[in-house]
């Protein structure tokens, strides 16, 4: 395509400088001519006349004239509320046949637009003789554009999807965690699809709501991806977090292998953060309560209590904390909403006092470790919005926060190798990212 535009630009070149030739050599003539009746000045200007008069010079004079008007025009379209496609082509005031023959190449090829207020579209119209569409470009998310397209060659319109240019960058913030993980990450302008992220690592060690004290820190490197409007339009890996937690740090590093599908976090000496439960199957980001609560202001604890208590807002979303098999999703008197899940042989765990269920989560279908199941209410014997959180291990319930599960799996061989070679490279990146700030 992009070859035909310069293809046909070449051409329209040198059909202009023909016109100068043309030009030079009728104006040389002319002079040889005003020369040789240079005694008769009456007939000097009259013939002048003559040859401006003259239909080939005037002929050319108009295609040179025209072809200096630009042949190639980009119009940058805003769509307005209640817009059709067809209205827009109208707006450009393109022929009807030129109209006719996009909107039926769009129906043909059963093309959905999609088409929504202050959506940008930019149009490539070719001026020459009437006026053509040569491209059309409409975005269809942040990373892709449809691209309809004409070829000169062919004399018809082709469609592909093409990949927006993004530009990956990779950055560095720490802060102090001075009231929740989710405030402190904000206040440094982390997003907070990141901080979910980082949260849902660290939701297999870490009680957000418990286990989190004055002056704890994080540190975290993580990727980007920027359009050519220097707008972020995604976010890739978190390469490095750290969490300081009473001076004592959980480093982790992003390690990934095609050859053997790993794509996981993993500690220092190679061993995975996953493990069977998570310890905060809550979307920890959201966690808001302060430091250290290990009571729940409104419920308190009793002797009775034989889960943990996360308080959150009311719609936060509560993920299986490990996969499994849902036994029951339904109403349990005091527990309101609950959901419980079957593990393995040895643990179970339920989740109480929800507002309301996942999409699909029923009677003995299966769920993924993270999934989400259902979100934060305060159903059934409830002083406030949170989530009731039990594990049952071999029939007992036992404490959620002390449980020792055993560690992940740990790299072995050239994957270790390759984790050692990794987690280099991420420390000097890190150290770089640090410095530019400095
Ligand atoms: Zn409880």
């Amino acid at each position: 395509m992009i070859n035909n535009i310069l293809k046909n630009s070449f051409y329209q070149k040198i059909k202009g400088f023909k016109s100068y030739i043309v030009l030079i050599f009728l104006l040389i003539f002319s002079i040889i001519i005003v020369s040789i009746y240079d005694r008769f000045k009456s007939d000097q200007i009259k013939n002048l006349e003559n040859i401006f008069q003259n239909i080939y010079l005037q002929k050319t004079i108009k295609s040179i004239s025209s072809s200096l008007e630009p042949r190639f025009e980009k119009i940058n379209y805003s769509i307005n509320a209640g817009e059709t496609f067809e209205g827009i082509l109208n707006e450009l005031k393109l022929g009807q046949n030129q109209i006719n023959r996009v909107l039926n190449f769009i129906s043909k090829k059963k093309i959905k637009l999609n088409l929504y207020a202050n959506q940008k579209i930019t149009f490539e119209i070719d001026n020459l003789n009437t006026k053509k569409i040569i491209n059309i470009t409409i975005p269809i998310n942040k990373k892709k554009d449809l691209i309809i397209s004409y070829n000169n060659e062919e004399n018809s319109y082709y469609s592909l999807e093409l990949n927006k240019e993004l530009t990956l960058n990779r950055i560095y913030k720490e802060n102090f965690i001075k009231n929740s993980l989710y405030k402190s990450a904000v206040d440094k302008k982390i997003d907070p699809n990141i901080i979910v992220q980082f949260a849902q690592i660290y939701g297999f060690e870490v009680d957000f709501q418990r286990d989190i004290r004055k002056n704890d820190s994080f540190q975290i490197v993580y990727e980007e991806f920027k359009n050519d409007e220097n707008k972020t339009v995604d976010f890739g890996n978190i390469l490095y977090a750290n969490l300081i937690l009473q001076g004592k740090s959980l480093e982790l590093y992003y390690f990934k292998s095609e050859k053997d599908k790993i794509s996981d976090h993993f500690e220092s000496n190679g061993q995975s953060i996953k493990k069977t439960l998570m310890k905060t199957p809550i979307n920890g980001a959201r966690l808001s309560s302060g430091y250290g609560n290990r009571k729940h202001p409104i419920l308190g604890y009793t002797k009775l209590h034989t889960g943990t208590d996360f308080a959150a807002p009311t719609g936060t979303p509560i993920m299986a904390s490990g996969s499994g098999k849902i036994l029951k999703a339904g109403w349990c008197g005091g527990g309101g909403n609950c959901v419980k899940i079957r593990h393995n042989s040895t643990y179970s765990t339920v989740y109480a006092h929800m507002s309301k269920f996942a999409r699909g989560i029923k009677k003995g279908v299966r769920v993924t470790q993270g999934q989400i199941i259902g979100y934060v209410g305060s159903t059934g014997m409830s002083t406030g919005p949170h989530l009731h959180y039990e594990v049952i291990k071999n029939g007992k319930k036992i404490n959620s926060q002390t449980l020792k599960l055993p560690s992940g799996k740990k790299l072995k061989g050239q994957n270790r190798e390759d984790f050692e070679l990794a987690k280099i490279k991420i420390n000097v990146l890190k150290s770089e990212l640090i410095n530019k700030q400095n």
